[in-house]
């Protein structure tokens, strides 16, 4: 069921749980992030890349995120991931997005609430959502670097960002990077519960990719309410794909190799959802 980004965080938030967002690429990661979801009974996310919609065949995407998060049997929406183009943040609201996550975390102050304000006036004529991003959640490639480098988010500047730019969603930067960890990061919870008190918005915690569970756990008990997830995901299906082609090969089986791909990205998003807390066996348990 399509569903406002606003109302699915605003909706785990208060369930004390947070809601998983998943790097979708294609019809089968969809399909998997949505089949988990189901299963769980809670809402997904499914995110789009920049990269992906700048992708040969990338405007075909996004209409089928859509039409995958309308059939869902849960509450579902699609957002842009990363983006710091004003024109492919409008094509991507005009071709469907919920929520664009507006990323001028590279830029000076004053041009990030440029930026964002920018964005989040052509959402707001389609209802759509914004994600904003204060301090620098660095890239994989250099981990040790990005974490000793600090970008820390600031809990004050970030509740004046947040004020300024009528943002739905704050990610945070506590010591938390995208892809894959070196070692187990050190993060600073005691910024995150500043930003919490400060910021009266639901946050977000990306590069949750290897991430120990129990960080993951401790950090939407202290208010994140959603979590992006992509690494894992991609070096899951890789795994998968080497693991299944010599089968699938000799009679071309597309569809079998399609299935267990489906298969492999379910079971990463379950492992992920379950962590995430509020689905239907966790209320269960408390009624
Ligand atoms: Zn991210």
């Amino acid at each position: 069921v399509l569903t406002p980004f606003r109302e699915i965080l605003e909706e785990r938030r208060a369930a004390g749980a947070a809601a998983g967002a998943f790097t979708c690429y294609n019809g089968e990661t969809a399909s998997g992030v949505l089949r988990a979801a189901e299963t769980a009974g809670v809402p997904a996310v499914l995110l789009v890349s920049a990269g992906s919609l700048r992708a040969p065949g990338g405007r075909f995407l996004l209409p089928m995120l859509r039409a995958a998060a309308e059939r869902a049997g849960v509450p579902a929406c699609v957002q842009l991931d990363h983006v710091a183009d004003l024109d492919l943040a409008r094509a991507a609201l005009e071709a469907g997005a919920e929520a664009i996550m507006a990323d001028g975390s590279k830029l000076p102050y004053a041009e990030n609430v440029a930026y964002v304000r920018a964005v989040a006036a052509e959402a707001a004529r389609r209802g759509a959502g914004v994600e904003v991003e204060l301090g620098h959640i660095e890239g994989g490639e250099d981990v040790a670097a990005a974490t000793a480098a600090g970008a820390l988010t600031d809990p004050d500047e970030a509740a004046a960002f947040v004020a300024e730019t009528g943002a739905d969603c704050l990610a945070v930067s506590i010591g938390n990077v995208h892809g894959a960890y070196a070692a187990p990061p050190d993060l600073d919870w005691e910024r995150l519960a500043r930003i919490r008190e400060l910021v009266d918005l639901p946050l977000s915690l990306h590069g949750a990719s290897g991430l120990p569970d129990g960080d993951v756990q401790r950090a939407v008990s202290l208010g994140i309410a959603k979590v992006n997830v992509n690494a894992e995901i991609r070096a899951r299906l890789l795994v998968e794909l080497e693991r299944r082609l010599p089968e699938a090969q000799p009679g071309a089986n597309l569809l079998d190799l399609g299935g267990a791909l489906e298969s492999a990205v379910a079971e990463v998003v379950a492992a992920k959802l379950e962590l995430l807390g509020g689905g239907v066996a966790a209320k269960e348990d408390a009624a």
